[in-house]
């Protein structure tokens, strides 16, 4: 039995959007292929609320992330963690040899515009990343505010975003809130199978990029723009074409739905699923303005076993995720994102309700 799923990624893809990636395949180099590129980028460049040029990567997120903070770190980068995915991007810069520092919060804390001044303060950096919306503690960043301080003390400092699990489900403006890399990945809140990652780019960090040596090859993002730029979307090598034609059907699904619109369903499921976690567990992230639109990790003040939750779950067609890393058991995680209904919210939650006798 196909099992509903909940976790944070992948998330169940609608059947129409797979059916689109058993599209025939074409010839990467056609006019076809530039078409079919070229209109997935001018779509993406709604959602992302950017006029920077889009790119994509046959990668998971991660590889994007790992492009970005090494194609564009010239000096030194701050990373700023709220959790396993912040922590991924430093591992990432020093297995490179990206000169990099983690600057931590509290697992269930954000990232606050203050640490930020006070790292940047220093001189020492021309790149900082922040997570947007960090999905092992469901933490929403405030990345606005921090854009605003850069923008006003901070100029010449690229500003890094991950939005793997955020992008599509929550507004995030790109060019307003002066980010430079904005990163996500096709498999969570955009609703498409996993395997293809998508960023948008300034071209003031491709110039910075410009002067780091030793970008690598097929994460080197100057390389990819220069292509994109100089073949009209096409890429240095072949791209998942599959996941091209359910992406391009998939966003003109999202731009008829209504950008707004789906903000306002995730709002809704988000809402949810935080009434039903504060009556009968309580949530990690205490402060109302940081809580995550498109997850809820939920303290298990109850301590129940989550493996035998899911198991059982699984019997009625469900799956839901255990915490990450050092929250395993400690905290559970429900998603809210991409296609779901707040009818599929209310099924899921009723069942666990049914098995766990609330
Ligand atoms: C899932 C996730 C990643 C990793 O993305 P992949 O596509 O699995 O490589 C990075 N950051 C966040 C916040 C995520 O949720």
């Amino acid at each position: 039995m196909h099992k509903k799923l909940f976790i944070p990624g992948p998330v169940d893809v609608l059947p129409e959007v797979l059916e689109k990636m058993a599209t025939p395949q074409i010839g990467h180099r056609t006019k076809e292929a530039s078409d079919l590129q070229r209109g997935i980028s001018e779509k993406l460049q709604k959602v992302f609320y950017t006029e920077n040029q889009i790119l994509l990567s046959t990668s998971s997120g991660s590889g994007l992330m790992e492009g970005a903070i090494r194609s564009f770190t010239g000096k030194r980068a701050a990373v700023f963690s709220v959790g396993a995915f912040g922590d991924r991007w430093y591992k990432m810069a020093t297995t490179n040899n990206v000169p990099a520092d983690l600057f931590k919060s509290e697992l269930g804390e954000p990232t606050t515009v203050q640490m930020v001044d006070e790292a940047l303060a220093t001189g020492k950096y021309d790149v900082i990343t922040v997570t947007h919306n960090e999905t092992s503690t469901g933490v929403m960043n405030p990345t606005a505010e921090i854009g605003a301080l850069l923008k006003e003390k901070y100029p010449d400092v690229l500003y890094l975003v991950d939005t793997v699990s955020s992008m599509g489900g929550v507004k995030i403006e790109a060019d307003a809130w002066g980010m430079d890399v904005v990163i996500t990945s096709t498999q969570k809140a955009l609703g498409l199978p996993a395997g293809m990652a998508i960023c948008s780019v300034s071209e003031r960090a491709i110039e910075a990029g410009r002067q780091v040596p030793n970008r690598g090859l097929y994460l080197d993002l100057v390389s990819l723009y220069d292509t994109v730029k100089k073949k009209d979307h096409q890429y240095p090598s072949t791209p998942s074409l599959s996941h091209m034609f359910a992406l391009d059907y998939q966003l003109d699904r999202i731009l008829e739905e209504g950008l707004e619109n789906r903000y306002a369903r995730h709002k809704e499921m988000a809402d949810y699923v935080r009434a039903w976690a504060r009556k009968n567990f309580d949530l990690l992230v205490q402060d109302e303005k940081y809580l995550s639109q498109t997850l809820t990790t939920i303290k298990n003040t109850k301590e129940i076993s989550v493996g035998d939750l899911n198991k059982e779950l699984a019997n009625r067609g469900f799956m839901i995720s255990n915490g990450y890393g050092g929250l395993k058991n400690l905290t559970f995680r429900i998603s809210h994102m991409a296609d779901y209904t707040m009818d599929d919210v209310k099924d899921l939650l009723s069942t666990i309700d049914d098995i766990l006798g609330l």
